[in-house]
């Protein structure tokens, strides 16, 4: 832990009832500063003041509020935010829509063309 002290750090957004479990994501208590990743070394971890306890794979919290979730990397914060599940059909819906409009310029074109040419 000693190695990050000087690094800057990359707040995410956490949501406590889904935290991720990752090495590289850290819990800050705000009541008593400690700090852990999210999945530690031990299976257990607990902060001073308990507020945070970490149980091979679960996490307690008690008060939600008190509690800081950061990076070092902001890969790891891109990598860790879940996606929205609505995001893949409005790519591809807005895939398909433009690709339908490139089709009707095509066409126009080429009607025009036929007209031109008449
Ligand atoms: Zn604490």
């Amino acid at each position: 832990m000693e190695s990050h002290l000087n690094q800057k750090r990359f707040p995410f957004k956490l949501d406590v009832d889904r935290v991720p479990y990752s090495k590289d994501l850290y819990l800050e208590c705000c009541r008593c500063g400690d700090i852990s990743s999210s999945l530690p070394d031990d299976d257990t971890w607990c902060c001073k003041c308990s507020n945070i306890l970490l149980d091979s794979g679960r996490i307690g919290i008690k008060y939600p509020k008190k509690i800081r979730a950061f990076a070092y990397s902001p890969r790891v914060i891109k990598e860790l935010t879940p996606r929205a599940s609505l995001s893949p059909f409005l790519f591809t819906f807005l895939l398909l829509s433009l690709s339908l409009f490139a089709l009707a310029m095509v066409f126009a074109g080429l009607l025009i063309l036929t007209f031109n040419a008449a």
